[in-house]
């Protein structure tokens, strides 16, 4: 795959990380959650592209984006004009996207040239991490006709791609029921969500490779009532699982009382500068600028 790693050395692995995403107007904010998403990526080796597995491209079947210039997708509604102007305009890579192809043989991914793009689970990250946009990004579907554990599967299939100075960045929320948010607590989770994301946070850091007990939990169905922003999770567990590392929780938090903030890390250790230091503080600072003043997020969707 000589577009991906262009060198005979061959690349130390490469990190990888779970985000989790919340409001899309995370993208046009800095609060302590995007702190942490551009930390991980200053702290760790330039990739030579980023695979994202995003809950926003939930389809009946498994693709890849191949085509060299993806569009920028506006996935929601109910947002400013301002949120509709972004635009992220990485090039896409058909080397990487043949790679995937070749990697998880037998299991069967399709080449998508012109259907989908990079849509807001994958820019409202990466306009963090990599805001000049000069990374290629292909995004991985999430198959929804399919059950959890082939998701397990199917990252841990993805390991060898992080031996070839591949990013691979799963991008949903560990607990996300948007019928339950409530505008009037930016900044904290309901009791239940708290429950399901400190035991998930259990599980992803001691032993990620059983992230689908999670199904048993008495919270699940509140935390989980449609699977696909939980489901990059269940990638980045399954490449967890693959080499046998555990993952670091990256920065902790709920907000709107029904999503979880929470983000993972794997292979790059934990930050140097804990997230929750300044957690609490931040959140104080930053409650002005936040969605809630200014969107009504009864009517918006993401
Ligand atoms: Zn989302």
């Amino acid at each position: 795959m000589t577009g991906v790693s262009p060198t005979a050395t061959p690349a130390p692995r490469m990190p990888a990380a779970f985000i989790g995403h919340g409001s899309p107007m995370n993208a046009l904010e800095h609060n302590h959650y995007t702190d942490a998403w551009r930390a991980f990526a200053a702290a760790i080796p330039r990739p030579a592209a980023i695979l994202a597995v995003s809950a926003h491209w939930y389809i009946t079947g498994t693709a890849v984006t191949a085509m060299a210039r993806p569009r920028t997708i506006h996935d929601f509604y109910g947002f400013p004009d301002a949120l509709f102007a972004v635009e992220y305009a990485a090039p896409g890579s058909a080397d990487l996207a043949d790679e995937v192809v070749r990697v998880v043989d037998p299991v069967w991914v399709g080449l998508d040239g012109d259907q989908w793009g990079i849509d807001h689970g994958t820019w409202s990250v990466l306009c963090h991490m990599y805001p000049d946009a000069d990374v290629p990004v292909v995004q991985l579907s999430i198959d929804a006709t399919k059950p959890f554990d082939y998701h397990l599967d199917l990252g841990r299939r993805l390991a060898p791609l992080r031996d070839q100075g591949v990013l691979i960045l799963g991008s949903g929320n560990i607990v996300h029921n948007l019928p339950r948010m409530d505008g009037s607590r930016p900044h904290t989770g309901f009791d239940w969500a708290q429950r399901f994301d400190r035991d998930a946070r259990a599980i992803l850091t001691e032993e990620p490779g059983s992230i689908l007990d999670l199904r048993g939990h008495a919270d699940f169905t509140m935390a989980v009532p449609t699977p696909e922003h939980f489901l990059p999770s269940v990638f980045v567990a399954g490449l967890a699982a693959a080499s046998g590392e555990t993952l670091d929780v990256l920065v902790d938090g709920c907000a709107y009382g029904s999503l979880s903030m929470a983000a993972y890390g794997l292979g790059a250790g934990p930050p140097t500068a804990p997230a929750e230091d300044g957690a609490a503080e931040a959140g104080a600072a930053e409650a002005g600028s936040l969605p809630d003043a200014t969107v009504p997020l009864a009517n918006a969707n993401f």
